[in-house]
């Protein structure tokens, strides 16, 4: 008999290195904080191979007959990274920059999300490479209905849930609840999250993902000694995360002093009126025109003298490249993956306080599984009783993620990642490999 040589099996190895090697490929960013964690926590190989690779990965053409008679065919992705702890949840992207490493990585993030928050869902993400400010809402419906029929048979209430993300809202999760139920031929509410209050939405929803950034950024400053009322804040992003988390915290007695979007930056010491520019965004769609405060770039905004920067806009702003100008205390992570590794490094020799994605922008998904929970209960809970249960949700879970940074004398993130790959790796070996 031919005698088998076992493959070593001690160090971590990543057969698609050679691939993925750009600092701007969020799956890469993704990797190298996954790999630093199990080391630290002598996670077994087996298992990082399998925390490394996506279950599932669906590539759909979604025909569109545009408004002018022509037909338009897009491209979208469903991503499924990791389902061990219960169905697969993760918001849907419309946007250009959409590509298959970009879903693959918000996937995976997803997954370690959820156990950091420790509710019982895996990771998934989707997005379709489309401009949509472009087209118009018969346009928008049309595209939003064929890709859901694209990738219904991963879709349901027990197996992939979708919502909300860049570029999608109330509306178009609307559209893919309405298009999903057609082809179960019954209302089927729990499909979705993010969905409008009188069809099964959760009150909070909207906000959940700013408060859950609020709550948090309020943990870091009680943490560091530093007072909320007066503490500066630069906010980038202006959309659902920027906008809530710039409200909520100027509730709480901050100073908002910088606010910015994709086609400006506005920058006023005196402070920036948030309702006044929510107010101009939901007229305007964007910060366009807005009068108040120095315009600024994002650049400028990204390395202000503030207390709290909140980066809530896409991934890879803060680089290798301009880390070493960032003078803020604290980042808290509206977006999902602003940080690139490297930058992480220079800003932990900085002594910035950052407050990881997979735990600042948590809120979001933690009301979301209030939404599933209560479609699949069919009973509605107050504004009061969401918000009070989110709040304890991410308060513990701060608590939870700081313990583990001090016990084991690394960063949050490096924290994040190790309490939430722990989780899902103890699920791995309870539940065994299915032959
Ligand atoms: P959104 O579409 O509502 O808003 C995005 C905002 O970012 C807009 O104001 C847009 O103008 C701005 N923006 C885009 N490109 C920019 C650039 N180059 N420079 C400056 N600003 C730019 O999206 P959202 O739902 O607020 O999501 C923002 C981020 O938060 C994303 O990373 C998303 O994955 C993450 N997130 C969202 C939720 C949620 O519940 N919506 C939950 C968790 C994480």
């Amino acid at each position: 008999m031919t005698k088998v040589t076992p493959r070593p099996t001690t160090d971590f190895l990543r057969p698609d290195r050679d691939r993925h090697l750009s600092e701007s490929n969020p799956f890469e960013e993704m990797m190298s904080r996954l790999k630093r964690a199990a080391e630290l926590l002598k996670l077994e190989p087996g298992l990082f191979k399998i925390l490394s690779h996506c279950e599932k990965q669906i590539t759909v053409s979604i025909p569109v007959l545009m408004d002018n008679g022509e037909v338009e065919v897009f491209t979208g992705y469903r991503v499924l990274h990791n389902t061990s702890r219960g169905p697969a949840k993760g918001g849907i992207r419309f946007d250009m920059q959409v590509n298959i490493d970009e879903v693959k990585a918000l996937a995976a993030w997803m997954t370690w999300k959820c156990a950091v928050v420790n509710i019982p869902f895996g990771g998934a993400k989707g997005g379709v490479i489309c401009d949509p400010a472009k087209l118009s809402m018969g346009e928008l419906e049309r595209l939003t209905r064929r890709y859901t029929a694209g990738i219904i048979n991963t879709l349901g209430p027990d197996s992939d849930v979708p919502a909300p993300d860049v570029n999608t809202n109330e509306r178009v999760m609307a559209w893919v609840m309405d298009t999903y139920s057609m082809h179960m031929r019954h209302t089927v509410t729990a499909v979705v999250t993010g969905k409008p209050v009188e069809m099964g939405g959760s009150l909070g929803r909207r906000e959940a993902t700013g408060r859950g950034c609020m709550i948090v950024t309020r943990q870091a400053l009680a943490h560091l000694g530093m007072q909320m009322q007066g503490a500066t804040v630069a906010v980038q992003g202006f959309g659902n995360v920027g906008s809530v988390t710039a409200q909520l915290l100027h509730r709480e007695g901050c100073k908002i002093v910088a606010i910015g979007d994709r086609v400006g930056s506005f920058h006023d010491p005196k402070g920036i009126d948030v309702d006044a520019a929510i107010a101009h965004v939901q007229k305007h769609k964007s910060l366009e025109g807005f009068t108040q405060g120095k315009a600024i770039s994002s650049e400028e905004l990204l390395a202000m003298d503030v207390d709290v920067l909140v980066p809530a806009a896409l991934e890879n702003v803060i680089t290798g490249a301009n880390a070493g100008s960032i003078r803020a205390k604290i980042i808290c992570e509206g977006a999902n993956g602003p940080t690139t590794a490297e930058a992480d490094g220079i800003l932990d020799e900085k002594g910035v306080f950052v407050i990881p994605d997979i735990l600042a922008n948590a809120g979001g998904v933690t009301v979301s599984y209030f939404e599933w929970v209560q479609d699949r209960g069919g009973y509605f809970w107050t504004e009061e009783v969401v918000n009070q249960r989110l709040e304890q949700i991410m308060v513990n879970s701060f608590r939870d993620v700081l313990e583990l940074a001090k016990q084991h004398k690394v960063n949050m993130r490096t924290a994040a990642y190790m309490l939430s790959i722990s989780r899902v790796a103890n699920v791995h070996r309870l539940r065994g490999v299915y032959a």
